[in-house]
């Protein structure tokens, strides 16, 4: 089935990689998710990615390092403090992050992401990624995901060796989360200041957001620069503000995923999914992440317990979608005596 003239005209210019505007976006996406628009939206977005990577996948790998009550209070996260639910401080020992780190490396993750609640101290951070930093391959990305921060952390994060960071303006900043917005600006302008690269996340989406909504979040990924882009589900977390507020499902996710990726066009070098799903990586993204420790969608102290997929889960994921995943050459595992 052919897709309608009006949707055709739109996708010919996003694959001639011509920069889509608000409208054509709002338009994509309100297309019937069952549609032939809908499919044509997805192989449009997945025939780009595919032009752009030479249809090869890559493997980000996210420890989290503490499970703290969190004043920011984000109503998605069960991590935020006035929901009661995290009632005792639990911390990843250093060495098991550097452990984990090695791990992820050794079964091929492309990048490895450092995790932790807003509140954790910058300096604890920054002493823990050194040593990371230390037991990994030089070329391998090293990415903080932390609270908000000024520029002289920001120097301070490329001195201990971070290539990025990982930092998004969530829907509805500052009604849903008590981040006051301009803050969380201001860490954008310190991470490009510093030359951080960005990694952006359009998160964390559940029904209760509207088209104009999910297309600004767009629009500021554009504004923001992001090269690095990504779409989140929300997941209703028991006992969190939106434990009732339903999900979307991994098709609707897939539309978001695949006008996303219309959107942005060559602004972006990788387009991911954010929990891995096939269907997405039918639709445009390429880019899943293996995850491990701490996870604000997920109520296990370990995720991988859980939610959360081991490198080679999203390997076979990746391959099913069609995407080859080359290993990097990890570096072997040195004993703990030789570390020690
Ligand atoms: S999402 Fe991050 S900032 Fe928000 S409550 Fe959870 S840990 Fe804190």
């Amino acid at each position: 089935m052919e897709a309608s003239p009006e949707i055709r005209t739109i996708l010919d210019r996003a694959l001639d990689e011509t920069a889509l505007s608000r409208e054509d976006s709002l338009r994509l996406l309100s297309v019937d998710i069952n549609s032939s628009d809908c499919g044509a939206i997805m192989a449009a977005a997945n025939r780009l990615t595919h032009r752009h990577t030479d249809s090869h996948g890559t493997i980000y790998s996210q420890i989290g390092i503490n499970i703290w009550p969190c004043p920011e209070n984000c109503n998605f996260c069960y991590l935020g403090r006035k929901h009661g639910i995290v009632t005792s401080n639990y911390e990843m020992p250093p060495g098991e992050v550097v452990e984990k780190a090695i791990a992820f490396e050794r079964d091929g993750a492309d990048e490895i992401y450092l995790m932790t609640t807003a509140n954790y101290p910058v300096e604890r951070f920054i002493e823990i990624g050194q040593e990371v930093r230390r037991a990994l391959q030089p070329h391998m990305e090293l990415i903080a995901n932390i609270g908000d921060f000024k520029l002289p952390t920001a120097y301070r994060l490329l001195d201990a060796g971070f290539t990025g960071v990982y930092h998004v303006y969530r829907f509805r900043e500052g009604i849903d989360t008590d981040i006051e917005p301009e803050r969380r600006r201001a860490t954008f302008k310190a991470i490009k200041e510093a030359g951080l690269n960005l990694r952006y996340c359009i998160e964390p989406v559940g029904p209760e957001h509207s088209d104009d909504e999910i297309v600004e979040q767009m629009m500021l990924a554009r504004g923001f620069g992001a090269e690095i882009l990504s779409v989140m589900r929300r997941i209703p977390v028991p006992g969190t503000p939106n434990q009732w507020s339903g999900e979307l499902t991994e098709l609707e996710i897939a539309r978001i995923v695949a006008v996303a990726r219309l959107t942005l066009g060559r602004q972006i070098r990788q387009m991911g999914v954010h929990e891995p799903s096939l269907f997405s990586l039918r639709a445009g993204a390429h880019r899943i992440c293996a995850e491990v420790g701490m996870n604000p969608r997920d109520l296990k102290i370990d995720t991988t317990a859980g939610r959360g997929l081991s490198v080679k889960d999203c390997e076979n994921l990746l391959r099913d979608a069609g995407f080859s995943h080359n290993r990097r050459q990890a570096s072997p595992v040195p004993s703990l005596i030789e570390r020690a």
